[in-house]
């Protein structure tokens, strides 16, 4: 599964997002769609997946806004970049045989979280990143250390659910998880096989049915349980969409019904409508690229989710701190292209996004 996935723009039924952010909620849909977002941003703030802080890129100041903190109150960490699906929205296929791949060390893991416990308030982890964080075997003993280290933290995992199993679940369900967010996309067997490339949706649906029932068994109420649905206006029809309304209610798992999706910043076929690249941009639609520290596998600090290629990379944890990364000088550069104070080349990560606010003429 992927992260960022989804953002405001593409959303129609509702957008809560463990990993982004239950601030995100809304969208363009109708009257249905705008009650399913309030009970979502209802439901969802408690469980702590805070709110984002707004940026308001009209603010003249904007770059020193974002900034001015020495590290980020939110970060996500690919503890492997492993992804057991082939989803038809995702590039992961695309660059998994070209790009180094391999699982995060220990030690680096560790550094992270001992960086990220300096900051004064309340910080979210996210352990995953453009990956599937159940493809790490020791993803629980990872979710207990974070916590164990950065005690007022809230984390949160999004996987595709194909590792889950009664053990797995048992573990997890004892663990210190804030939100568990479950991507599956489809109702039936053939539209996620179509999907994700996989056969076993039954088996999935079982596992995550059983989580459903046991957390309320485990009482464990505080963790937030969402299930994804992407490009459900493509992918489902209205039948589907409310029957699987009807399936999942009373299981206590919030839904997250995304119409549309986006291109991955120009990656994959878009289904919110194709943009010209952007030499000039007014800001991300989306806080959690500018905002949101994004660690690979490996250490390196990539600007963004969208970052598939890893095209953006602003540091290196084998050499650098995340304090120095986060407030270095290859960080203000690609901001300064994104907040429209200097022209992107061809090529920049954000151009081909769907998610960075057009200008039509330079600042
Ligand atoms: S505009 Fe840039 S930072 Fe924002 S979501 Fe797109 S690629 Fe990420």
């Amino acid at each position: 599964m992927t992260d960022s996935e989804d953002r405001p723009a593409e959303v129609e039924e509702a957008d809560v997002d463990p990993a982004e952010a239950a601030a995100s909620v809304g969208g363009a849909g109708g009257a249905e769609g705008a009650e399913d977002a309030e009970f979502l941003a209802a439901a969802a703030a408690p469980a702590g997946f805070s709110v984002s802080e707004p940026t308001d890129v009209k603010d003249p100041d904007v770059i020193n806004t974002v900034l001015r903190h020495r590290l980020p109150r939110r970060i996500m960490i690919q503890t492997t970049s492993a992804c057991n699906s082939s989803c038809i929205f995702c590039p992961h296929t695309q660059f998994r045989d070209k790009l180094p791949q391999g699982r995060m060390s220990d030690e680096l893991f560790r550094s992270i979280i001992e960086e990220m416990s300096q900051v004064p308030e309340q910080v979210r982890i996210n352990l995953f990143l453009m990956n599937d964080p159940l493809m790490d075997s020791h993803i629980v003993e990872k979710i207990h250390l974070a916590k164990e280290i950065v005690p007022n933290s809230i984390i949160g995992l999004w996987t595709n659910g194909a590792l889950l199993n009664d053990e797995l679940t048992e573990r997890l369900l004892t663990s210190p998880l804030d939100g568990l967010g479950v991507s599956l996309h489809a109702h039936d067997a053939s539209s996620y096989e179509r999907i994700t490339g996989r056969d076993d949706f039954d088996e999935i649906r079982e596992a995550v049915l059983w989580l459903a029932a046991e957390r309320l068994a485990h009482q464990r109420l505080d963790l937030t349980l969402m299930l994804r649905f992407v490009g459900a206006g493509h992918f489902l029809d209205d039948d589907e969409r409310q029957a699987l309304r009807q399936y999942w209610a009373d299981t206590g798992v919030l839904l997250d019904i995304l119409v549309g999706h986006n291109s991955r910043a120009g990656l994959v076929t878009s289904r919110v409508g194709v943009i010209q690249p952007r030499r000039w941009m007014a800001g991300c639609g989306d806080e959690g690229g500018p905002r949101q520290a994004h660690v690979l596998f490996n250490g390196k600090v990539v600007m963004c989710c969208m970052d598939y290629q890893r095209k953006l990379v602003l540091g290196d944890l084998s050499g650098e701190s995340l304090e120095e990364i986060w407030t270095g000088d290859t960080r203000r550069q690609v901001l300064r292209k994104l907040y429209g104070l200097r022209e992107a080349e061809p090529g920049f990560l954000c151009s081909a996004c769907e998610w960075s606010v057009p200008v039509k003429r330079k600042r």
